[in-house]
């Protein structure tokens, strides 16, 4: 059976990626998926393994550099409204993996539940929070979240605890899964309370990064002991430039991609911020961003 059988009105091929990143450079995807049910998903991720087509999953783009040849295998998104629900129940909030991030929190924070204030203004969804780990003045959202239900490659459907995975270390699981819903266990609070800090943490945010508009995204993680911008201001690294791609002047850990400017271009940027930092401080910082 071909494996698009049944999956013809979900599936298109060759469909440029760039569109859908907050870089808007890069290739095309062999094939582009928008299933609109979970068993729709289910069934797509299973095919693909039977066909052998390698599976990735597209959330917001904010944390995505796609090579320029593009990418071969399915590219999956979960865009359609089936992913995007979030339900409030008692002091659980469940969020589909492709609602936004900023939704979670201004949901919950008028329901009077607090925890993900710190996480306003990130860009993103909920799945892809998730599996970059994202983090906020050094706090993961791990500590907030109950449960995560993902499908396997096989297409069986996976609901993991947060004690489970911490206790045996089997967050690995989720490295070839599609996360399709997450579980946030939240704590009451005051709604004014929580809505001052949700704004404070958004002005912050919205005052130390590149300006909105810009098509930019976030090098890399933070060590434990001071910030990637901090080291790559240290190395003498502001204002570095590779043909259309330079350090944002806002925060040197962020790229900003001018009109014209290549994936080629962002890689060689990033090689020479960490040639650099490492030559000059002895760090060697971690890559936030993922590149297909
Ligand atoms: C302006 C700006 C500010 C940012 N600030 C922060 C910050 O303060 N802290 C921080 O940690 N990050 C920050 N980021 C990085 C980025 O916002 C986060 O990593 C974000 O969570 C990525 O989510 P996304 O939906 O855009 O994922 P995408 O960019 O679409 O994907 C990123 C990765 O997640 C995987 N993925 C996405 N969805 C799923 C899913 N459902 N199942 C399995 N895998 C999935 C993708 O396959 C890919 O490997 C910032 C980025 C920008 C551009």
């Amino acid at each position: 059976m071909d494996w698009l059988e049944g999956l013809e009105h979900i599936v298109r091929a060759d469909e440029p990626l760039a569109p859908y990143t907050w870089l808007r450079i890069g290739g095309a995807a062999q094939y582009f998926a928008e299933p609109t049910t979970l068993d729709e998903l289910r069934l797509l991720v299973a095919r693909c393994r039977e066909a052998q087509l390698p599976v990735r999953v597209l959330g917001g783009g904010s944390n995505l550099l796609v090579r320029d040849e593009g990418v071969a295998g399915v590219v999956v998104s979960l865009a359609a409204p089936a992913f995007a629900h979030i339900v409030v129940d008692g002091e659980l909030v469940r969020a589909g993996a492709g609602a936004r991030l900023n939704h979670v929190v201004t949901s919950s924070i008028r329901e009077g539940l607090g925890g993900l204030e710190s996480f306003a203004g990130i860009p993103g969804t909920v799945g892809g929070a998730i599996a970059t780990g994202v983090e906020s003045h050094g706090t993961g959202l791990a500590q907030w979240t109950h449960a995560i239900t993902a499908v396997q490659p096989d297409g069986s459907l996976q609901v993991m605890l947060r004690k489970e995975w911490e206790e045996t270390h089997q967050r690995s699981l989720l490295d070839s899964a599609v996360i399709s819903e997450v579980a946030f266990q939240l704590e009451r609070g005051d709604c004014r309370q929580l809505t001052q800090r949700m704004q404070q943490a958004w002005i912050v945010r919205r005052t130390s990064l590149p300006p909105a508009g810009l098509c930019t995204a976030r090098m890399f993680s933070h060590p434990t002991w001071t910030t990637a911008s901090a080291l790559i201001e240290q190395a003498g690294l502001r204002g570095t430039r590779v043909g259309n791609v330079e350090l944002s002047d806002r925060d040197p850990n962020y790229l900003v991609a001018h009109p014209g400017a290549t994936s080629r271009e962002a890689i060689q940027l990033m090689e020479l911020v960490q040639a650099t930092v490492r030559e000059k401080l002895g760090v060697e910082l971690e890559r936030a961003l993922r590149v297909w």
